[in-house]
């Protein structure tokens, strides 16, 4: 801590800079000296004396603050979802993204197939995608950091429940519903015969596709 730091503290917390010094303070006055020796001895005041004596002697004052923190920062290295911690604490989630931030505390990330899952509409026909979409009506998803996975929803929900995607495939919707991301209804084909098949929003599957469209 620096000496501003400190005096900003207002002499709550140990001051490390002076650690030793007070240490021979605390020991001469539990010696029995007088406050105004013990200060001469240091170049401090009297009164100086008994303000470190005061607070060696008192219980360290701890921030709430930081007691806070410290089970935030317990759930959130579990995983914990951010908007979760937050509403237990009463606080914004910025301020939790904050806190863990400042106390270089990274979450666990959670395994894909939950982030996924609660971002789908799940239904016997089309699983509609409720997160963030793209232009053309896909899902988009921010895959983990560092995988170098897909970030089209429906990509990774075939990869999370299907399995790998073949290479140079690309996975054409049967139920030509751009939003869905039930697996079972994406089908790999290679980029030419899906051009051959039509673009999505068409009407290849002409009457089922009537019926689903209410
Ligand atoms: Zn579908």
């Amino acid at each position: 801590m620096s000496a501003d730091a400190f005096r900003k503290s207002k002499g709550r917390y140990p001051d490390p800079d002076n650690a030793e010094r007070d240490r021979q303070i605390a020991a001469a006055r539990a010696a029995g000296e007088f406050l105004d020796d013990i200060g001469r001895k240091h170049g401090i005041s009297g009164s100086r004396v008994a303000a470190i004596v005061a607070r060696l002697s008192a219980p360290p004052r701890v921030d709430p603050r930081i007691a806070q923190t410290q089970k935030m920062a317990e759930l959130y290295s579990m995983g914990v979802p951010t908007k979760q911690i937050a509403a237990r604490f009463g606080v914004k989630p910025c301020v939790v993204n904050m806190r863990m931030h400042r106390a270089g505390i990274k979450a666990v990330p959670r395994p894909v197939w939950d982030r996924l899952a609660e971002r789908i509409e799940f239904a016997s026909g089309c699983w509609l995608w409720r997160g963030k979409r793209d232009k053309f009506g896909y899902g988009v998803f921010q895959p983990p950091e560092g995988s170098g996975r897909t970030s089209r929803a429906h990509r990774l929900t075939y990869e999370e429940l299907i399995g790998p995607i073949p290479a140079g495939m690309v996975l054409d919707h049967l139920c030509r519903t751009p939003q869905c991301v039930n697996p079972w209804h994406l089908d790999p084909t290679s980029i030419l015969e899906n051009l051959q098949r039509g673009l999505p929003g068409g009407r290849r599957l002409g009457s089922k596709n009537k019926k689903k469209k209410k």
